[in-house]
């Protein structure tokens, strides 16, 4: 499969919301007030909210995602290109790759992936998505951190099929 058509497995936003809030717990959420880690989420407000003091935190916050308005959607999307590409990626293909109109808001976003996440990090943070993903897919185990051909192909039909829907 090539790398583009794999791309499509991560332009979900609603499961990247859900994969990347999975990986903020797995790596513990700390809250700024009293520095409890237990932490429940809010679905209807989209944040955590302290267990201990009810203090909130919004899902970007203390992550390399704050400060960005760029859909969770692009943080797999580099992630995914990176771990295949290493720091090598042009911010031109991860353009490509997102069709987002603006340059600017993805170089600032790129650098900071490419600086703060080492090849570690990028592997636990696909590996987090193919477990959101195959949750979602009814599949009970993952093999390894690579997605099942199976699963993906479903996966990009079942894309296919909406866009047709939408027209
Ligand atoms: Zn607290």
């Amino acid at each position: 499969m090539s790398t583009q058509g794999v791309t499509y497995v991560y332009k979900n936003e609603e499961l990247s919301i859900e994969a990347f809030k999975e990986y903020r717990l797995n790596k513990g959420v700390v809250c700024k007030k009293c520095g409890s880690q237990h932490h429940y989420w809010l679905m209807s407000k989209q944040q955590f909210q302290c267990g201990d003091c009810r203090f909130r935190t919004t899902l970007r916050s203390g992550t390399v995602l704050q400060g960005s308005k760029l859909p969770y959607s692009y943080f797999f999307i580099a992630v995914n290109l990176l771990s295949r590409q290493g720091n090598r990626l042009t911010l031109d293909e991860f353009q490509k790759h997102t069709g987002h109109k603006y340059y600017e808001p993805l170089w600032e976003f790129l650098n900071k992936l490419k600086i703060n996440l080492d090849e570690q990090e990028r592997s636990l943070i696909l590996a987090t998505y193919s477990t959101i993903l195959s949750k979602r897919l009814r599949v009970s185990s993952v093999t390894d951190n690579t997605f099942p051909l199976i699963q993906e192909r479903q996966l990009i039909q079942s894309v296919e099929l909406e866009r047709v829907a939408a027209r």
